[in-house]
């Protein structure tokens, strides 16, 4: 199994941190697996959302940094970081923010200049469905996707019978 992070390291440029990858990765290799001894209820910086109610501290995993055309995928239900496609030593790591995050606390605007980008990065409930079915999503964000949509059917039926 791969041993955890060590072929991962921070760049710190003007206070800004990046993720880079020692080694080169083919397509779908599990690249590490992602710390799960710090769990709080809470997000903030150093956090990744698993469940509902659920962040866990991802130590080094922290400096990665959203991009909306990412090479890796955070599979939150194995825990695992996994290469979206072939990754070349050297590179920067990145992630789709939205794909494990349902809200989040400090929000930003992405300029990572791909042809699809999201803009405005807040977490998964602000984006349109059409903008997420095009990216992996975890469980928790596709259930409480689902609970969002079920609520705004109640609330449009209460509007109806009014
Ligand atoms: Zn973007």
């Amino acid at each position: 199994m791969v041993s955890i992070m060590e072929t991962l390291t921070i760049k710190t440029e003007n206070k800004f941190r990046t993720l880079i990858t020692k080694q080169a990765y083919k397509m779908g290799d599990v690249m590490c697996v992602m710390p799960s001894e710090n769990i709080m209820d809470k997000p903030n910086r150093f956090t990744v959302q698993i469940a509902k109610d659920k962040h866990t501290h991802v130590g080094k995993l922290a400096a990665l940094n959203h991009s909306c055309d990412p090479n890796v995928v955070l599979d939150t239900e194995r825990m695992l970081m996994i290469a979206r496609r072939d990754i070349e030593k050297g590179e920067e790591l990145s992630f789709f923010y939205p794909a494990t995050e349902w809200e989040m606390q400090a929000p930003f605007i992405c300029l990572c200049g791909s042809a699809n980008c999201i803009h405005v990065v807040a977490g998964a409930r602000f984006l349109p469905l059409s903008t997420l079915e095009n990216h992996y999503l975890n469980k928790h964000i596709r259930e409480m996707m689902i609970e969002l949509l079920n609520g705004t059917k109640v609330h449009l039926k209460k509007l109806q019978s009014a």
